[in-house]
């Protein structure tokens, strides 16, 4: 393949913006009038390990949709798998590209492996451009008043909506030149999809930007003007769905937050609910900068003493926990849905991160790898910040004191029975006076619901007031030695 000089290719890097509108890579990249290499590399290696099983079944769809909507512009997506840095500059070698543009990626280690890979291009000539496609702000733009980060989140909210002006529109290009075809991997080969078994049946999700524009005006149109409420209920429908079509990048943040600020404006909307909606994009935000000024968040408490915590080794329990047989009806309603579906209510990651982290006093690292592992929605940032919300070792955290009732929880948020009855079919029958906690049932009762505890449906793994003591008598020690 030759080009002429002035006339090299831009390769274009995706990574976690895999969309052609609103993306500030591909409009930069368009405007050299240059051919355009557009590229994903699927890097297994260090700065990347977090991927899990659920993640990739998305990726594998919303790969294929990129490379459909790259086809309709006479364009494709090449495919390449291994290093990073390795198959930039084997591209780089077949093409003759001189210029590398990407959307930055925040996360610690992806971020220190980008400007690994910038350096070294650089240093032989070819040319590293980033911009923010994924999220508000810039982590570290928005810091307060002594020039460090924020710590708690409503400040920074207001902070970050104070300094931050959403970008003009940018739709998809219509045509993307491109040169002929360089050698492209086989997605299939990939195997991102489960086979042996494939556990994806109950997947009920169009990944890519069209699924994500369907997602956003779904929501434009049933569950934004009853948020506030709606948003604490399981079984209603009434969230975005939109938190792995960010993360890949479908959609930008922007949009979303545009979008629902418009249905506000023309009375679609109160504009309480959309201001409720636009938080929530702040707690994405918060996260990702707070995981960005603090990188050990990740594997260590933010709150350092929380490490000194007297967590419990308890295999049994774990597994019961992430096969939902814990004997708590909401809490492994919760687990199920997960498992089937690749999501879980927010509510009810609460409700069953509390559970893990003050019931069964298991180290919040282990509910957060099985999170990473198991949600189409992983998101590092976002999974870390909420896990030590929940532990109360991180920034802005929940009180450790504070300890969810799962019974009273399920009663609350689940009054009619309808989440619980839908994802643990086996308590179908118990009256909603008894569903949140079967053992008070009187025998009849469970008799007529076909129901056998420590048959159909295993018996509490814990006493909650037996826990909620040991719990804070675990926390009570490192209160002691502080
Ligand atoms: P909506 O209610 O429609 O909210 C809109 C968007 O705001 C979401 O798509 C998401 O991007 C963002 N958002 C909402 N709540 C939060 C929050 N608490 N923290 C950060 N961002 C938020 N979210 C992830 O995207 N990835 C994760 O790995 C993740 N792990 C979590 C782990 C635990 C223990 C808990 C308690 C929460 C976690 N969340 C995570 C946050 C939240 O549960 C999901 O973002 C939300 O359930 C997604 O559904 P939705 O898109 O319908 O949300």
């Amino acid at each position: 393949m030759t080009t002429e000089a002035g006339d090299r290719p831009v390769i274009l890097w995706f990574r976690q913006d895999l969309r052609l509108a609103d993306n500030p890579a591909v409009v930069h990249a368009v405007e050299t009038g240059r051919p355009i290499l557009p590229l994903y590399i699927l890097d297994q290696g260090p700065a990347t390990l977090q991927t899990g099983a659920a993640s990739l079944w998305w990726l594998d769809k919303s790969l294929r949709a990129l490379d459909a909507s790259l086809r309709a512009r006479s364009s494709l997506l090449i495919l390449r798998r291994g290093d990073s840095e390795a198959e930039l500059r084997r591209l780089i070698d077949e093409t003759g590209a001189d210029a590398v543009f990407l959307n930055r990626r925040f996360e610690p280690d992806a971020f220190a492996r980008d400007a690994d890979i910038a350096h070294g291009l650089q240093a032989d000539g070819v040319a590293c451009k980033g911009w923010n496609g994924t999220l508000l702000a810039r982590p570290g733009s928005v810091l307060n008043g002594s020039g460090q980060p924020y710590k708690v989140f409503t400040p920074f909210h207001r902070a970050l909506l104070a300094a931050t002006v959403a970008p003009p529109p940018a739709p998809a290009p219509a045509d993307i030149r491109t040169l002929p075809e360089p050698a492209s991997d086989d997605i299939d080969a990939w195997g991102l999809h489960p086979t042996r078994p494939d556990w994806s049946h109950g997947f009920n999700w169009t990944p890519g930007e069209a699924g994500a524009e369907v997602a956003l005006a779904t929501f434009l149109s049933r569950g934004l003007k009853s948020y506030g409420k709606g948003r604490d209920i399981p079984a209603e429908p009434a969230t975005s769905r939109l938190s792995p079509h960010l993360h890949f990048g479908e959609i930008s943040p922007w949009r979303a937050v545009e979008a629902a600020r418009s249905a506000a404006a023309d009375g679609r909307a109160p504009a309480a609910e959309a201001d409720k909606f636009v938080a929530e994009i702040g707690w994405r935000e918060f996260s990702a900068h707070l995981l960005h000024a603090f990188p050990q968040m990740t594997d260590k408490a933010f709150r350092p003493e929380y490490d000194a915590m007297p967590w419990r080794d308890d295999p049994a329990a774990l597994e019961a926990w992430k096969r939902g047989q814990t004997g708590y009806p909401v809490v492994d309603a919760g687990m199920r849905e997960l498992w089937a579906t690749g999501v879980m209510h927010n509510r009810v990651r609460m409700i069953v991160a509390s559970f893990l982290i003050k019931h069964l006093l298991i180290d919040w690292r282990e509910g957060e790898r099985w999170f990473r592992d198991t949600l189409v929605d992983a998101d590092l940032a976002s999974n870390v910040q909420n896990w030590q919300w929940v532990a109360g070792s991180g920034a802005d955290a929940s009180p450790y004191f504070r300890i969810f009732n799962p019974v009273t929880q399920g009663q609350k948020f689940d009054a009619d029975g309808r989440y619980v009855r839908r994802w643990v079919p086996e308590l179908r029958g118990v009256p909603d006076r008894w569903l949140h906690a079967p053992w008070t049932a009187p025998p009849e009762v469970l008799r007529d619901a076909r129901v056998r505890l420590g048959g159909d449906y295993p018996r509490p793994i814990v006493d909650h007031d037996a826990a909620r003591k040991r719990a804070l008598a675990a926390l009570g020690t490192i209160v002691a030695a502080r």
